[in-house]
């Protein structure tokens, strides 16, 4: 097979990495990529979201199975493009994808299908999001519907504060179109859960769950970012509260997907929140996570491409089913000192050639420049160990970390921290 990966981060350097393993690719091609897929595979310089440019290189180059990272180009209709022109491509169809593009539509969805979910209202001018505020408790949380890259989720714990933020979103459009409508929700507490599975519309994959750490700092400090780190599996997550999230969540919304004439091909990544009255559903997205495929793809045992394909082509059935590595997986991001706001690049990163062969180093904003790789990007590289323990997979990662730097590097410390006993969190 060849197969094409879209993207650049992270997630896809890992998705490329476990495709290279399977005894079917031939031949990996990455677009754009990044420095680490270039050394790995045949980087192709169309951006993600140029999809008559990545449906003509699919034809040229005979691309067999399309892998899409992000979500951008699922919600853009790069699966549906593909698929009219012969091609195919493992995601959801632009209108499956909005389960993620639209987080109002997500909600009509899981309201339609009985899926537990936090109570929001949606409101789509300033005026009656003041109004609303009157009837609201705090903490509340103020969400753009629209894809926002990360930036689209405010928790607000007073009046004033929650103003500040539709003002900003709804009078001063600083998120565009993504905050055309806007969901007042309410703040639940609870440990958070990536629950993902794959599925071809009928048969689901459940993948080991992951936790992912989204704060910038140590302890769950600071601001929101793309992610800083992830574990997997999670020892919380039991055979039932996994068959709970099955039956109570994915199935329902597949089904009322499938009522709505939708037929949800791909991953389907329920943000939970793992609460006192059972889980939650704070958001869904419609692709791997970035970081959680890190964690999640080492231990992966399962050939990755047919999976993918299999599921592509609707070709899954109750007889299959995944296969694991009876270990656990811990990653750390490593990021751009500045980051998540703005930060330097084209620092060279250092120590990449004495990292210990027990971590799996994955790209994400990265280049090379004539020998060597310098930084592009905010989160720069994502460290993988797998191990029995979490202990001993922390040591491996935080060790290999002492190998690396560069100017302004920042890592959190506490990534896996209470499967150990720590006490953060
Ligand atoms: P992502 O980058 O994961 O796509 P997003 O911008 O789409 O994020 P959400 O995932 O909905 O937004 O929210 C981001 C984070 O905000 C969540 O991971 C969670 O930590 C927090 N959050 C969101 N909704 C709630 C809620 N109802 N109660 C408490 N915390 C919440």
């Amino acid at each position: 097979l060849t197969v094409l990966v879209v993207g650049s981060g992270g997630r896809e350097h890992a998705l490329a990495w476990a495709l290279q393993s399977s005894p079917s690719v031939e031949h990996i091609l990455v677009a754009p990529g990044n420095g680490g897929t270039a050394a790995i595979a045949e980087n192709v310089p169309i951006a993600a979201t140029d999809i008559p440019g990545l449906v003509a290189l699919a034809r040229e180059r005979q691309v067999d199975l399309t892998v899409v990272g992000p979500e951008e180009p699922l919600a853009r209709g790069l699966v549906d493009a593909f698929a009219a022109a012969g091609l195919t491509a493992f995601g959801p169809t632009a209108e499956a994808a909005r389960i993620e593009a639209s987080k109002a539509w997500a909600k009509d969805v899981m309201r339609a299908a009985g899926v537990p979910t936090a109570e929001a209202q949606v409101v789509t001018d300033f005026a009656a999001a003041q109004a609303a505020l009157e009837r609201l408790d705090f903490p509340l949380v103020i969400k753009a519907s629209g894809l926002a890259a990360g930036k689209g989720a405010i928790v607000v714990s007073s009046r004033r504060e929650a103003e500040e933020v539709l003002h900003w979103m709804m009078v001063q459009r600083a998120l565009g179109s993504a905050a055309d409508e806007v969901l007042l929700e309410e703040y639940l507490e609870g440990r958070e859960l990536s629950f993902l599975v794959v599925t071809d519309g009928t048969t689901v994959l459940p993948l080991l769950p992951a936790r992912d750490y989204k704060r910038l700092g140590d302890n769950d400090t600071g601001p929101n970012t793309g992610g800083m780190g992830a574990y997997a599996p999670v020892p919380e997550v039991t055979d039932e509260l996994q068959r709970t999230i099955l039956e109570r969540i994915i199935h329902p919304t597949l089904a009322e997907l499938r009522r709505r004439g939708i037929v949800y091909r791909g991953v389907l990544y329920a943000g939970l929140m793992l609460t006192p009255r059972g889980p939650k559903v704070l958001e869904f997205n419609c692709r791997f996570g970035d970081p959680e495929a890190q964690a999640i793809l080492p231990l992966l045992e399962t050939d990755l491409a047919t999976l993918l394909l299999s599921a592509a082509r609707a070709e899954l059935s109750g007889n299959w089913s995944l296969d694991w590595k009876p270990a656990v997986c811990v990653t750390v991001v490593v990021a751009s000192g500045g980051y998540p706001g703005t930060y330097a690049t084209g620092f060279p990163i250092a120590g990449l050639d004495t990292v210990p062969s027990d971590v799996l180093i994955f790209h994400a904003g990265t280049r090379r420049a004539n020998d060597h790789v310098v930084t592009a990007g905010g989160r720069v590289l994502a460290v993988s160990a797998t191990a029995s323990t979490f202990a001993e997979a922390r040591e491996r990662v935080y060790r290999a970390i002492e190998h690396l730097s560069f100017p302004g590097m920042t890592f959190r410390r506490d990534i896996a921290l209470a499967e150990v006993g720590g006490n953060f969190k």
